[in-house]
């Protein structure tokens, strides 16, 4: 049987969005999860196809309502997996990928425990800070609180995460086809 469920997670421009754009246009049976979140939209961010738009009030909300799969504050601000939409896509039989910061993964695998997880790593911290900084889309604020968070995000995976499949992000084309691969499993 297919694996129905998928998590990618990465330090902040590693390049986890990226590939997912390459990669999901082939798998039309895999529906990305979109997150809430509270995190201002960057430029060319759309509510309803990147993320969830919200404010705390109602991210608290959500979360009293019991509407959430697992939230977690990433990086300053909130980021959860809403809950209907993942059975939902079950039901109607397709597979469902998320994008998840590697200690929300941990809360996420109690209620979804058979769920692969990917890890995406960047080829060195020099080029992280490089893409964090060529992506062009957060302050130096935000990429110096990111790079910081990195070290303890990947340290965390790397020794009680769980992940069965780590891809080295270097070459793109390369790191697309690894995560094709495992998709089609
Ligand atoms: P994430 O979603 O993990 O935060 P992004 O997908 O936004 O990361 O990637 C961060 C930046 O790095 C983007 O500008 C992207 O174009 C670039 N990038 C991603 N993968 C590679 C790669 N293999 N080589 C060079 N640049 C890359
Ligand atoms: P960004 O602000 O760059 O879009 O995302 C920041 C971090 O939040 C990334 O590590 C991403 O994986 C994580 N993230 C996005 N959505 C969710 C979610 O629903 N839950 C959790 N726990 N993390 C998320």
């Amino acid at each position: 049987m297919k694996n129905k469920l998928f998590v990618m997670s990465s330090a902040s421009g590693a390049g986890k969005s990226t590939l997912q754009k390459m990669v999901l246009p082939d798998f039309p049976d895999i529906k990305y999860s979109i997150s809430a979140t509270t995190r201002k939209p960057r430029v060319g961010e759309v509510d309803g196809v990147h993320y969830f738009f919200k404010t705390k009030e109602e991210f608290e909300q959500l979360i009293k309502e019991g509407g959430l799969i697992e939230w977690n504050e990433v990086h300053g601000n909130y980021y959860g997996t809403p809950k209907s939409f993942v059975e939902k896509t079950l039901a109607e039989g397709n597979r469902v990928l998320f994008d998840l910061d590697v200690f929300g993964k941990v809360n996420f695998d109690k209620v979804y425990p058979d769920a692969t997880g990917i890890l995406i790593l960047p080829p060195s911290d020099e080029e992280l800070e490089h893409r964090l900084r060529g992506r062009g889309t957060d302050s130096e604020e935000v990429i110096q609180l990111r790079l910081a968070n990195a070290k303890k995000e990947v340290e965390f995976a790397k020794t009680k995460g769980k992940y069965e499949h780590i891809i080295i992000n270097d070459d793109l084309e390369k790191a697309a086809a690894e995560l094709r691969a495992i998709l089609t499993l």
